[in-house]
């Protein structure tokens, strides 16, 4: 051991994360895959024939960092196509390398130590991570459940801001829940964000993948709250390719500036080939999605059908890649043991949700599968569930 060195705070705690560990089980077990929200999916092939001509025609020195023009009026030409938001490509829209630098950088932006940041728990596990590197602390507001969705408990986001409180860190369609914001929940956070003068960092990946029906609204379109939201998305989840990481972050001008000044110094600029590419399939999204949601719908149905039969307690998914399901009626009450032993009692590998748990009296009994995955292995899975129930 070499005493002269030892993990910096920030570092610690941080280290193999129950994503790695489920991961390499499922490795070693052979076990169908549901934990992490990696898409077994096809990306569309124009999309990637675009990106290898990009790199032979030579697109592959340093962008610029704030991204590719093209991009930058792909992106918010779609922002106010979709949900009526203009943003000006030139200062209010800067390309990051996937949501995750968005985040980092925003709350690097936005945040002094001993500032608190509020999100809902449970959350993605980068925000309290993100907020940590800025020595800022991420305080969790309980989803409140109600039947087999989760709502918001608007006295617990009331009770929970304090004069340190800076930033209100949303995210819809939410992981791991697969929960809608509605427009009630959204104008309640809005009015409370106005009231506090919070920034609101809202985190869209999900956007295109709202299912039966229903349609995405975003926080910055309401009222008085463009001029203080940022708005991140990214092409990961939309078209299947979470190994390219591009990302961008919509807001005013001198939020876009502070999100940007941290972000040169993190990556600076990445992925030419995939930004020229993305820029030329951004136009035609709409298309794209509606396939891509009615396969991941129909997924979704399967595995939340599956779930009921083996017994495990399905909450809706209205969106995204997740289902959460209560693992208490196979006599468990902790998710993290259930997903150790899961794959030598089923051959399915799952995520315990105390993995985005931010307090640590949240109820350790859900479980996160995912179901961004080729149709066999969804009825594998439910199959393998069913036998071993
Ligand atoms: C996958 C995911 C991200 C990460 O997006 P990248 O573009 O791959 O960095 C961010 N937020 C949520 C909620 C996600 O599920």
């Amino acid at each position: 051991m070499n005493k002269d060195w030892s993990p910096a705070a920030r570092v610690q705690g941080l280290g193999t994360s129950v994503f790695t560990e489920m991961t390499e089980l499922a490795r070693r077990t052979g076990a169908v895959n549901l934990g992490q929200g990696v898409p077994e999916l096809d990306a569309p092939p124009v999309l990637l024939k675009d990106v290898s001509a990009a790199v032979l025609a030579g697109s592959n020195q340093y962008p610029p960092a704030a991204g590719f023009p093209a991009l930058r009026e792909a992106v918010a030409a779609h922002q106010s196509r979709r949900y009526g938001l203009e943003y000006d490509p030139q200062d209010e829209v800067l390309v990051t390398t996937g949501a995750t630098e968005a985040l980092a950088a925003a709350l690097l932006a936005l945040c002094d130590p001993g500032d608190e940041v509020l999100a809902f728990d449970p959350c993605y596990d980068a925000y309290p991570a993100g907020a940590r590197f800025a020595g800022a602390r991420v305080v969790g507001v309980p989803l409140a459940e109600d039947g087999d969705v989760f709502v918001l408990d608007a006295a617990a986001l009331r009770a929970a801001v304090t004069p340190r409180t800076r930033v209100l860190m949303l995210n819809t369609p939410h992981n791991p829940t697969g929960k809608v914001f509605t427009a009630q929940e959204l104008a309640e956070i809005a009015a409370l964000c106005r009231e506090h003068g919070l920034t609101v960092v809202t985190d869209e990946v999900y956007e295109h993948l709202v299912y039966d029906g229903g349609r995405h609204a975003t926080i910055a379109a309401l009222e008085g709250m463009r001029e203080r939201t940022l708005t991140i998305s990214s092409a990961g989840k939309t078209f299947n390719v979470t190994g390219w990481k591009v990302g961008w972050v919509c807001g005013p001008a001198e939020l876009v500036r502070a999100v940007g000044a941290a972000k040169q110094f993190l990556t600076y600029a990445s992925g030419a080939p995939y930004q020229e590419a993305l820029a030329r399939m951004l136009d035609g999204v709409e298309e794209w999605a509606a396939e891509l949601r009615s396969t991941l719908q129909r997924n979704r149905d399967l595995l939340s059908r599956g779930l009921a039969s083996a017994g495990l307690r399905p909450y809706r998914a209205e969106a995204g890649y997740f289902l959460q399901a209560d693992i208490r009626a196979w006599g468990y009450s902790d998710g993290v043991r259930f997903c150790r032993e899961l794959p030598s009692r089923a051959g399915v590998v799952a995520i315990p949700t105390a993995a985005f748990n931010l307090r640590p009296d949240a109820p350790p009994y859900f479980v996160r599968f995912s179901f961004c995955k080729r149709e066999e292995s969804v009825i594998s899975a439910v199959e393998k569930l069913v036998n071993a129930a």
